[in-house]
């Protein structure tokens, strides 16, 4: 007799270990099932993770798994081990890590039932009639909710929760016939006179082979759904209902593509990586090349080979931004062999692009971060295209890195890791120098004819005495002139972070604030509102100040919508795109910009961070950074890198085709070093002087990093409970280590939550794994007071 281990969908301290549970002999119950089991009074999903042999004396208390949720498992050895992983190191539950690795489909969704446990006829008559149970909708629906309450009490009647599971998998109607074809006269001669269309059906379903399948769909030309159900009734025909796809890329025709030549730094990387693929040798590959220099093309003859060997490989890009272009590079070269995974995708999508991958029907995953948990066996390449990018990190639990969880994919498989960027983190390039990542190098673009472009620092300091309050330097305006009058395209930058626009009275100063947390609500023009970009919180734009009530009430900092109104002002005649996180919340509506772009219907693109990465058009020959600095001050030490990269990664837009390209920098710091580097688009040298800096202030890569936040609804109990981290953190490792703060948060309250954080910096700590579960363990008891203890191993963000 075995038991079974289950992981509960229950995410909390307490419940964090595997349960036993009763295996009824009428159930197949495998590892990495997911199964409806009972916890305490409800009903929840769990995942199975093991078995074990049940002791001679059976405990008393031991429940039975009440229902198999999966046919097979959906979470395989490997995918079980990698959560273990991951679980050690974001300190997350199991029960969130296993779940995160799954479509949001398979989520569980839980759904309230009432039922009636000791049978009073009075009650049955009254509430539930001939069922044994009732929704809770209905009881709710019908104004029962109160007495029903009162039975509950009185233990006739009793609240289950139950996992609902919706039918996820897509049919499509298909026919059949069912008469034998030399039986049509027969047929024609029973229906009445000037039947056609049903004489045509009979013609129609006559010509098909036995058993052969006909989509409704494509009969909808021809035949009515009336015309249809008709031949059902009378027999000719059966409908059937087949398992389908949804594609997203089905509407499309992809031109087929192969492979270049590649020219002698990308034969050597290809070369290199290919090979370590081949001998089954896991290695992690740096892939440093300037914008343009073929990386992708390196990654598409790499994952050729993979594919001829048998093998399966994975290619993640950053977030949404880059993926329309990307994946179509992918499909391609690889058509159906390629399945996709982004957040531009339905819930449902998704899932048939999972199952694609874990039947083994694609044999590629082009996709976002959480892509890296794709069911792909037998992995011959992982690839992570700018590495670089903060997306790759989960903010919220589990905090998890793509780029690690990679690595460790790799090892599993003996498989090549590449890690590629013109711009790498300085942690990975930092690897790559000491030998523990292999450094590849692609000095210059591809495309013979296309050069870096060049790059002008505009000083905003002067030019804003000259033009006041425009966001166009001279020089900007001039070069976007040129461009419209000789019918090349531009791409301009409006570089967001650190930066948003608010509302102020010209009088008093006063800013409007969101309610629910220290921060200014953002102007929003396009649904004419104030919007909270931490807690949602919207209200109307006032007229009159709040305060000082005079309507003195102006918009101030630069958002995208009022530099497109500048710019229509400035050059009406220029056709101009925006593309921010306003114009593409609708599903497919970014990829519809991008292609507007690309089939020249518009002579810029003006866009925040979203448009720097990855666009690939050879027409841009001019790039403007409106205000490159903005970010640059901000108290992160990765500030002036992160800074470095947007403007490599934008310039790196222009000048693609033949002709030459131009960057606009327009900065209030032309002397700083970042963006003197970046005009040089000096990488190398950038690395090594920002390396200079964080050895002197002790970040990383010399340090590893943790931050701890600590919060609550009242600020005096989320100070407090910090200083006491800080004290027992502070005993507990050794004073090798740094701590800093702690002090509030940035912003120091997030819905009506007060936060409050610590970083441990640290070279080697072993005892830090311990100290911090322990931290997270003794949490418990605070938890139920309302403190909340999150702990993020390397963070990105530090304010
Ligand atoms: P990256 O990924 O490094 O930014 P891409 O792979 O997008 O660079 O390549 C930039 C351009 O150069 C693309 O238009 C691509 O088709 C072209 N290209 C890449 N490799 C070659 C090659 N070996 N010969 C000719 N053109 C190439
Ligand atoms: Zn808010």
């Amino acid at each position: 007799m075995k038991l079974a281990q289950v992981i509960v969908d229950v995410p909390s301290m307490q419940t964090d270990q595997p349960f036993s549970y009763l295996i009824p002999p009428h159930l197949a119950v495998e590892i990495g099932m997911r199964v409806e089991v009972g916890f305490g009074p409800r009903h929840v999903q769990g995942f199975v993770v093991g078995f074990d042999s049940a002791p001679a004396q059976l405990p008393n208390n031991l429940k039975p798994i009440i229902r198999v949720l999966d046919l097979a498992p959906v979470l395989n050895q490997e995918l079980l081990a990698l959560a273990d992983y991951m679980k050690e190191t974001t300190f997350a539950f199991k029960v969130t890590c296993l779940q995160t690795m799954l479509p949001s489909v398979m989520k569980a969704d839980y759904q309230k039932r009432l039922y009636l446990v000791a049978d009073d006829p009075v009650v049955r008559t009254n509430y539930f009639g001939e069922a044994d149970s009732l929704s809770w909708e209905e009881a709710e629906a019908q104004g029962w909710l109160k007495e029903l309450a009162v039975l509950r009490d009185q233990g006739i009647v009793e609240l289950r929760y139950e996992v609902h599971t919706k039918n996820k998998i897509k049919t499509e109607r298909y026919i059949k016939r069912l008469f034998k074809p030399e039986k049509v006269q027969e047929l024609k001669a029973g229906l009445r006179k000037n039947s056609y269309k049903q004489e045509q059906l009979l013609d129609d379903l006559a010509k098909l082979a036995d058993e052969e399948l006909v989509a409704v769909k494509q009969l909808k030309a021809d035949y009515s759904t009336a015309n249809l159900n008709q031949a059902e009734k009378k027999g000719w025909l059966t409908f059937v209902a087949v398992e389908t796809y949804r594609d997203p890329y089905a509407e499309r025709t992809i031109q087929q593509t192969s492979a270049l030549k590649l020219n002698a730094e990308q034969k050597k990387a290809y070369e290199e990586i290919s090979r370590a693929s081949a001998e089954k040798n896991h290695r992690v590959f740096l892939l440093e090349g300037v914008t343009g220099s073929g990386k992708t093309e390196v990654y598409l003859q790499v994952i050729q080979d993979t594919l001829a060997n048998g093998q399966t490989a994975m290619m993640l890009v950053p977030e949404i931004s880059l993926t329309p272009q990307m994946a179509t590079r992918f499909k391609a070269r690889f058509g159906s062999e390629v399945a996709v995974l982004h957040s531009g995708l339905s819930q449902g999508e998704k899932y048939d692009e999972w199952r694609k991958l874990e039947r083994g029907e694609a044999h590629v995953v082009v996709g976002a971060r959480s892509a890296i948990f794709a069911p792909l066996k037998n992995l011959g390449a992982i690839i992570i295209d700018e590495e670089h990018e903060t997306s790759y990190k989960q903010e919220e639990s589990p905090r998890y890195h793509a780029r690690d969880l990679a690595i460790w994919r790799g090892k599993y498989h003996h498989c090549p890791v590449v890690l590629g960027s013109a711009t790498p983190s300085l942690e990975s390039r930092a690897r790559g120098q000491k030998g523990v990542y292999q450094l590849l190098k692609l000095t210059r673009r591809a495309n013979t004819q296309a050069k870096l472009p060049t790059v002008e620092i505009v000083d905003m300091r002067e030019e804003m005495q000259r033009r006041l309050n425009s966001s166009f330097s001279e020089n900007l305006e001039e070069k976007l002139r040129d461009r419209l009058i000789k019918g090349e395209q531009s791409v301009l930058l409006l570089n967001r972070r650190g930066y948003s626009s608010f509302v102020m009275c010209r009088d008093c100063g006063f800013v409007l604030p969101c309610p629910n947390c220290d921060i200014s609500l953002t102007l929003h023009m396009d649904t004419k509102t104030m919007r909270c970009h931490y807690c949602g919180h919207e209200e109307g734009i006032p007229h009159r100040c709040p305060n000082c009530g005079k309507d003195k009430i102006r918009y101030f900092g630069t958002g995208t919508e009022k530099v497109q109104e500048e710019l229509a002002q400035l050059i009406p005649e220029a056709r101009v795109l925006r593309m921010d996180v306003d114009t593409t919340r609708r599903k497919g509506a970014h990829e519809k910009i991008l292609t507007a772009f690309g089939e020249r219907k518009a002579d810029i693109l003006l866009g925040t961070q979203m448009i720097a990465k990855g666009l690939d058009f050879p027409n841009v020959t001019l790039v403007g950074v409106l205000n490159a600095d903005t970010a640059l001050n901000l108290p992160d030490f990765r500030a002036s890198e992160r800074t470095f990269q947007l403007l490599t990664q934008v310039s790196g837009r222009a000048g693609r085709g033949d002709k030459a390209g131009e960057v606009v920098i327009q900065t209030f710091n032309p002397e700083h070093y970042t963006i003197k580097l970046a005009q040089h688009h000096d990488y190398e040298r950038f690395f090594k002087q920002e390396m200079q800096i964080r050895h002197q202030t002790d970040y990383p890569p010399y340090y590893y990093t943790v931050k701890v936040t600590v919060s609550h609804q009242e600020e005096m109990r989320a100070a407090q409970k910090a200083f006491q981290l800080a004290k027992q953190l502070q005993q507990q490792l050794s004073s090798q280590s740094i701590l800093l703060g702690p002090t509030p948060g940035a912003i120091l309250r997030i819905k009506n939550r007060y936060y409050y954080q610590l970083i441990i910096k640290y070279k080697n700590e072993p005892k830090l794994q311990a100290t911090l579960t322990d931290i997270l363990q003794v949490s418990q008891k605070d938890q139920r007071q309302g403190l909340l203890i999150a702990i993020d191993n390397e963070p990105m963000y530090f304010i």
